[in-house]
């Protein structure tokens, strides 16, 4: 009977689909579970079936069919052809009102189709971000779902519920915006990932090539440079894991580590749209780079031993102070790549005429999520200072704190450029930083060879208008 009908319904029980179920039953939700092979179902039922209230289903049907109206069904399988392929099914079971969520990783674009197909049925379809990993799923992730305000509505109080809590308990969940807004949004975190990633392995970098530290002493900095500024998962992990000794060969475990990034598609997503919007992400661009740099096997094979580098060996006066500069420049690097997220973010939401308030986004990020990190609540601050803020970096805090990094930064990149070792986002940050700032940029000379082959037009600095040159004239 409706009574005992289950509040939510989660299908696709492998990892990430069972930990966000497990965690709703937690939390005192009447939960429907489904998995395409009954197995998995069985698996939650077995090992985690006290965790709370569940109700298992072997078909597609009566997991329908236990739901509470309107139905609230989450998907959580492999995403692309399956998604749609169970989205589909799941539909045709489905009445009017009731919403499908999309819980894995899609690209946006599928999410506004997937949302504009049903939209036409009277159903509402939710892609929501959701990150964290598994442990995330299980104890509470940040959830970025997009969708319409009336799923929200129905949707929010459960999210809210399961969502990771930050330092002042508000949860890490909020109505993102119509249709793709969520899985957008959680691009961009995604992208900002990459960006934290490949700068701390540049730092990383440069402490073991410039200044000769082993795995240890290098993960002893990251466990200092938590304690400050910097604090975030992410630079916790990486204390973490080079401390860790290889357990076969005794060895400081990054040392056993084939240096070869792989990739899921989340940053290229990212790079590939902010290329759409026009919008430079130059950060998140290099670190997606970089790992693809890292993962060209035959083109590294032929560099190798060929391309020359002529660095300098330089001395290292004080490693104290260039250990501090390393921070400084990290700190700096890491506003930019933010500042360029939001920016993205931003163009996105005019692009897509999302609603998006992007203090909010830095909110939910505080805690749950991959990047999260205490310097989060001062970009909310800036958006709350200046909803309108077109330029993160021009806040006043944000512009105050990275002046005080510029002469550490330019040191890092200069040492890291004289001594031939790479620094793709050290570098491009600084770039970015200094042409957005430039006075006069050469794109007038751009702008004037393109007035010359291509008759496009230029504007003067001293008229309005657009002006023309009759180049081959004479
Ligand atoms: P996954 O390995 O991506 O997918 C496995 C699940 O998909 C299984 O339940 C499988 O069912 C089901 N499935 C595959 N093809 C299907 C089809 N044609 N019809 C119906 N079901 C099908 O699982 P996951 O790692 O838990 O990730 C789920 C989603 O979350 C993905 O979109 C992923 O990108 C996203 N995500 C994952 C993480 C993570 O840390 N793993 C983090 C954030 C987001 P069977 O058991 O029957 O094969």
């Amino acid at each position: 009977s409706p009574a005992d009908a289950a509040d939510i319904g989660v299908t696709g029980m492998a990892v990430m689909g069972s930990n966000l179920a497990r965690n709703l039953a937690r939390n005192g939700f009447k939960v429907a579970i489904h998995n395409r092979s009954v197995g998995k179902t069985e698996a939650v039922i077995a090992e985690h079936g006290t965790d709370g209230e569940f109700f298992p289903s072997e078909s597609m049907e009566d997991f329908v069919g236990s739901l509470q109206k309107p139905r609230v069904a989450i998907i959580m399988v492999k995403a692309g052809g399956p998604t749609d392929a169970v989205i589909d099914e799941l539909s045709s079971l489905m009445d009017e009102g009731d919403i499908i969520v999309d819980a894995g990783n899609a690209l946006f674009t599928d999410t506004r189709r997937r949302e504009a197909a049903l939209r036409e049925k009277g159903q509402h379809f939710v892609g929501a971000g959701v990150s964290g990993g598994e442990e995330g799923a299980l104890n509470g992730p940040s959830i970025m779902p997009g969708g319409t305000k009336e799923s929200y509505d129905r949707l929010g109080p459960m999210f809210e519920t399961i969502a990771a809590k930050a330092e002042d308990g508000k949860p890490c969940c909020t109505h993102v915006g119509a249709d793709g807004a969520g899985h957008f949004v959680k691009m961009v975190h995604n992208g900002i990932e990459y960006a934290d990633m490949q700068v701390i392995s540049e730092a990383y970098d440069m402490m073991s090539k410039a200044l000769g530290m082993d795995a240890d002493a290098i993960g002893d900095v990251f466990e200092e440079w938590n304690k400050g500024d910097l604090e975030s998962f992410l630079i916790e992990i990486t204390a973490t894991v080079l401390h860790h000794k290889d357990a076969t060969t005794g060895e400081p475990f990054v040392d056993v580590v084939l240096d070869q990034a792989a990739q899921k598609g989340t940053g290229a997503w990212t790079v590939k749209t902010a290329l759409d919007l026009g919008v430079p992400v130059t950060g998140i661009a290099e670190a997606t780079f970089a790992r693809s740099i890292s993962g060209g096997t035959p083109q590294r094979e032929a560099a190798r031993g060929v391309l020359v580098g002529e660095e300098q060996q330089l001395e290292i006066a004080d490693p104290k102070q260039f250990i501090d500069d390393l921070q400084k420049a990290l700190y700096a690097a890491k506003l930019v790549s933010y500042s360029q997220g939001f920016d993205e973010i931003a163009k996105g939401a005019d692009e897509y005429g999302w609603d998006i308030t992007l203090g909010d986004m830095a909110a939910i990020w505080r805690e749950g999520c991959i990047i999260r990190a205490r310097f989060l609540d001062r970009i909310t601050e800036a958006y709350d200072r200046n909803p309108g803020l077109s330029l993160l970096l021009s806040d006043e805090y944000f512009s105050t704190e990275i002046a005080k990094c510029i002469p550490a930064w330019r040191r890092i990149v200069a040492f890291a450029a004289s001594t031939g070792c790479p620094v793709p986002v050290f570098a491009s940050t600084l770039s970015y930083y200094d042409s957005v700032r430039a006075e006069r940029l050469p794109a007038a000379l751009v702008q004037a060879q393109r007035d010359y082959f291509g008759a496009h037009t230029y504007q003067r600095v001293d008229a309005e208008g657009t002006f023309h040159v009759e180049w081959t004239e004479d």
